[in-house]
C-alpha cells in the first residue's frame, strides 16, 4: 500500500498516527512551511453531541493512543443574550491552542509521529496524488477540495471576525454571547488561553450580503458589548477574518480508495461550529478501514447522526428573536435546566434534537 494524506491538520494527522500504530506510514502532504495554520487561536474542545464520549482527550488517549494536552478544563461557561446573563457549571469541556502556537493541537500530533514524513511547503491537488498512490485521505480542512470529487451539502457559509486580545480572564470561563445585532444567527465568544490572553470571536452564517458587508460594524459593536459584560478594557492585539468558511457534509465517505476526512468528510457539528472532536475520529476512522479493522462508512455513521441531530438544535437556535434568547438564557437560572444541560455528554440536547426535528426545516 502506498498511502498519501492531503493536509497536517487534526484528521490527516491522526490518521497518521493511527496508521502508524497499525504498522504503515504515510507520506503527508502539507501546504504551509510549518505545521499548523498562519494564526493563533484557541479553540473549545467539547463533547457536546458526541455522545457516548464524556472527555475527548481521555477517551483519544485511552481508546486510540493519541495524546492531546488541552491548556485549561473548561468548568463555567455564561451565555449573555441582549438583556440576560447566565451560566452553567460542571465540565463543560476543554481549551486548547491551534495554529502557530508552540502547543497547538496539530503541533502536538505531529511530534508523536514516528516513520510518517510530513512534506511542508506541498501544496498537491487530489489528481496529482491520485495518480502515484493506491490510498488517498482527503484532509485539507476545505469541504471545496470535496466539492470537485463529489456532492457535498452545505448547511451554512459562516463569516467570523476575531482576535488575540489582552485583559484581565478568569483561565477555566468561556463566555458566549447571542445577540442578533452583531451576530445575525451566529454567536459571540471568548476563550481565555491565560490570565491575561484569550481568543475573541463572532460567527454567524453569511445568509444576507449585508451581513458580511457590516462584519467590521458588526465586530466593533461586539468588542464593545464585550468590554461592557466583563467591565473591563479589552485590549486587540491581533484580529483575523475568515468568509465562506463551509460546515456541511459529503454524500460519500469514501469513494474507492479516497477518504474525505476532517472538514472534506463533514467533521463539523453545525449547532455550534465544533469540529475538533469530529475530525480526529474521522481521521482515526479512515486509518482504521485502510489497515482493514473496520468499514469506513459503517464508522461514520454516528458522525452523520451527529451532525444530523446538530442541524436541528442550529436551525432552532437561528429562528430566535433577541426576545426569545433572553427567555432562554432566563431559564438557565432555573436549576432543572441546569442541571440538564451538564449532564455527561450533553446527550439531553440529543433529545431536544429529536424532539424539535419535526418542527424545524433543516434546509
Ligand atoms: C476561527 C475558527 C474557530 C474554530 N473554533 C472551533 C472550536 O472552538 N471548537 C471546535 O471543535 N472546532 C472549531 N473550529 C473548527 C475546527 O478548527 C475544524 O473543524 C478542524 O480544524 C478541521 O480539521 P481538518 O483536519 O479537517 O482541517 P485543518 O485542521 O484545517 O487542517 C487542514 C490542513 O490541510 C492543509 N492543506 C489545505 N489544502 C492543502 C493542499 N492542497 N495541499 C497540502 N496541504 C493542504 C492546510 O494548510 C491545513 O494545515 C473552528 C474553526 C475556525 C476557522
Amino acid at each position: 500500500m502506498k498511502i498519501a494524506i492531503i493536509g497536517a491538520g487534526l484528521a490527516g494527522l491522526s490518521c497518521a498516527l493511527t496508521l502508524e500504530k497499525h504498522g504503515h506510514t504515510a507520506d503527508i502532504f502539507e501546504q504551509r512551511k510549518e505545521v499548523g495554520f498562519g494564526y493563533t487561536i484557541a479553540e473549545l474542545m467539547t463533547p457536546i453531541l458526541h455522545a457516548p464520549i464524556d472527555d475527548a482527550v481521555q477517551y483519544f488517549s485511552e481508546k486510540h493512543d493519541i495524546h492531546l494536552k488541552p491548556t485549561y478544563n473548561v468548568q463555567k461557561i455564561y451565555v449573555h443574550s441582549e438583556n440576560e446573563s447566565a451560566y452553567v457549571e460542571g465540565n463543560i469541556g476543554f481549551i486548547n491552542m491551534r495554529g502557530r502556537h508552540e502547543e497547538a493541537y496539530e503541533k502536538q500530533l505531529a511530534e508523536q509521529l514516528v516513520h510518517s514524513k510530513i512534506h511542508t511547503d506541498s501544496h498537491v491537488t487530489y489528481d496529482d496524488i491520485a495518480k502515484e498512490y493506491t490510498h488517498v485521505v482527503l484532509a485539507t480542512g476545505d469541504p471545496q477540495d470535496t466539492q470537485q470529487i463529489q456532492p457535498y451539502e452545505i448547511a451554512l457559509k459562516s463569516c467570523f471576525a476575531g482576535a488575540i486580545v489582552q485583559g484581565d480572564f478568569v483561565r477555566n470561563e468561556v463566555h458566549t454571547w447571542f445577540n442578533n445585532h452583531f451576530a445575525p444567527k451566529g454567536m459571540g465568544y471568548l476563550l481565555p488561553h491565560s490570565k491575561t490572553e484569550a481568543t475573541l470571536v463572532i460567527v454567524y452564517p453569511q445568509y444576507e450580503q449585508e451581513w458580511v458587508e457590516d462584519r467590521s460594524e458588526f465586530w466593533e459593536t461586539f468588542v464593545s458589548q464585550a468590554s461592557r459584560t466583563l467591565n473591563q478594557e479589552i485590549t486587540i492585539k491581533e484580529e483575523f477574518t475568515i468568509t465562506d468558511y463551509m460546515v456541511g457534509r459529503c454524500k460519500y465517505p469514501r469513494i474507492g480508495n479516497t477518504f474525505f476526512a476532517g472538514n472534506c468528510f463533514g467533521g463539523i457539528t453545525p449547532f455550534l461550529g465544533f469540529g475538533q472532536t469530529g475530525s480526529i475520529l474521522s481521521g482515526i476512522y479512515a486509518a482504521q478501514d485502510i489497515c482493514g479493522l473496520g468499514d469506513y462508512e459503517t464508522l461514520c455513521k454516528p458522525l452523520y447522526k451527529d451532525y444530523d441531530d446538530s442541524l436541528v438544535l442550529r436551525r432552532a437556535i437561528e429562528s430566535l428573536s433577541n426576545h426569545q434568547l433572553d427567555l432562554v438564557t432566563k431559564s438557565l437560572h432555573n436549576s432543572m435546566v441546569k442541571k440538564v444541560v451538564t449532564q455527561p455528554n450533553m446527550s439531553v440536547l440529543k433529545g431536544l434534537s429529536h424532539l424539535l426535528k419535526p418542527f424545524v426545516s433543516t434546509k
